[in-house]
């Protein structure tokens, strides 16, 4: 028999439309392996809200590689150094893998040496190719999108293989009950079971969403109702590939704002290509002397939803008890912990990096960077959201009554600023800092840096 091939999986957990999969299948018999890494250096640690959706996302697919007669290995450890140590123990001759931009995973990648084969499929275009003119990576999200767009539609998803070739001996997998991924005591995830990982359910959802496209363009930018398609976990941990997306949710031209927004995660990919420390680095260097406050005690109460701004709280509340946020409200929120509090923008990056369960080393630094207006394709700094306008203009009365329960029982005209209304409950904190105040603030701090 044939020596056997390793196919190492990543953010990329699922067997429809999986190139390596594809490859490996071609090239041997198959070990499907996944390295819980903790250890690369400078790794973003997966975070806890990660975590759990990583459990169940590889149960499922080790159940679906099961039903293909295979299986799921399980090692955890230095992905480079388990990974050589399996091809030592299998006789494994070459590993077969899609490729990642994440600066930890190009590491690994780098130090796999010949015997990696990296194949493109967790993007719309393969990264390196939507260039410049002059064959640079784009800095700016308009060009981008043209150029990628010419390149649209995706090409065709591939079909599952038939069949996965099993090796004559299997090596020996960790269990995955032992990784703890999941939270004991306290269970802090009990709202996440309004998630169902796993790929089956994300083409599920893909498909559902289909239906929905056309009202997408309206109806996304308002918290109360159910308006995006909530396929970004999925997408996070490659559970479907952004082509079968593109292919599933159809829609032609009433699609477009949609596909634009999917465009932006391989943009993203494109900026951590070129600027791997995105996440901690300001991409405006003029930024590193920009005056940030020290204050973990507004910072406590922003993470906690404690503002005293409901927008802002309800927010918070949503991200810590369902592992996700509405996108207009994670804006109206980052905007408020960068311009409002004049908090770094990196004390929000990692706590939503630990927070969501879509967490994205990309898609997290380059939005944060653009509501901070530090980053290379940004907001202007003095662009500062009003949240308590916001959150009337986005009709988010609805949406906070479920996230705020202390004001539930506001008429919509006080809901949104109860203090200003002479509504606000004694349970529910006064305005953190006044809006007028906190604009002067970040304003004078923004021009001192220029
Ligand atoms: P939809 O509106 O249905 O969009 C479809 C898909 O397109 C998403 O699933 C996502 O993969 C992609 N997408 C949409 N908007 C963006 C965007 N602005 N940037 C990059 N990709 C996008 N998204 C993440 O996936 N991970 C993150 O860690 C993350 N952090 C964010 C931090 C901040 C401060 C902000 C303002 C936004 C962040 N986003 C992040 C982008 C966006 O909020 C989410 O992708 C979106 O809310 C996910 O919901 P959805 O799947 O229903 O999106």
């Amino acid at each position: 028999m044939a020596e056997p091939v390793l196919l190492w999986l990543r953010q990329d957990l699922r067997l429809h439309d999986q190139p390596a999969l594809v490859a490996a299948a071609h090239d041997g018999p198959v070990i499907p392996v996944y390295v819980l890494d903790d250890e690369a250096p400078g790794a973003w640690a997966t975070g806890a809200a990660q975590r759990w959706w990583l459990h169940h996302s590889l149960e499922s697919l080790g159940g679906a590689l099961e039903a293909k007669e295979s299986r799921l290995i399980l090692r955890r450890g230095d992905a480079v150094r388990e990974l050589t140590r399996l091809c030592e123990e299998t006789g494994a001759a070459r590993i077969h893998a899609i490729r990642h931009y994440e600066p930890w995973w190009r590491e690994a990648e780098a130090a796999l040496g010949d015997r990696l084969c990296l194949h493109d499929g967790n993007h719309l275009a393969p990264v390196e190719e939507v260039t410049t003119g002059s064959g640079g990576l784009f800095k700016v999200y308009s060009a981008f999108w043209k150029a990628l767009s010419q390149r649209m539609p995706p090409d065709d998803p591939l079909p599952v293989p038939r069949s996965i070739p099993a090796p004559l001996r299997w090596p020996k997998s960790e269990r995955l009950a032992d990784w703890g991924l999941l939270p004991t005591s306290p269970d802090w995830a009990t709202g996440f079971d309004i998630w169902t990982p796993g790929e089956d359910a994300a083409r599920a959802r893909a498909e559902a969403f289909a239906d929905d496209v056309a009202a997408y363009d309206h109806d996304r930018n308002l918290p109360s109702i159910d308006g995006s398609s909530r396929l970004s976990p999925r997408l996070r941990f490659g559970e479907i590939s952004p082509r079968d997306v593109w292919h599933i949710v159809g829609g032609g031209g009433t699609a477009t704002t949609y596909r634009k927004e999917l465009a932006w995660r391989d943009f993203a990919r494109g900026v951590i290509l070129d600027r791997p420390d995105y996440g901690k680095a300001n991409g405006r260097e003029r930024y590193d002397a920009l005056k940030w406050r020290r204050s973990p005690k507004d910072l406590a109460a922003w993470q906690r939803g404690r503002t005293g701004y409901p927008i802002v709280d309800a927010g918070m509340r949503q991200l810590w008890a369902t592992g996700w946020m509405h996108n207009r409200v994670r804006m109206i929120a980052a905007s408020f912990l960068v311009k409002h509090l004049l908090i770094d923008w990196r004390h929000g990056e990692r706590w939503f990096w630990d927070t969501l369960v879509d967490a994205d080393y990309g898609n997290n630094a380059v939005n944060w960077q653009w509501v901070a207006g530090t980053g290379i394709d940004a907001n202007m700094w003095s662009r500062i959201m009003a949240p308590l306008v916001q959150s009337e203009k986005f009709d988010a009365a609805g949406y906070i009554r479920e996230w705020v329960p202390e004001l539930a029982g506001l008429p919509d005209a006080a809901i949104h600023d109860p203090e200003g209304n002479g509504g606000r409950p004694d349970d529910y904190p006064e305005p953190i800092i006044g809006h007028r105040e906190a604009r002067e603030r970040a304003l004078a701090a923004g021009r001192a840096v220029r």
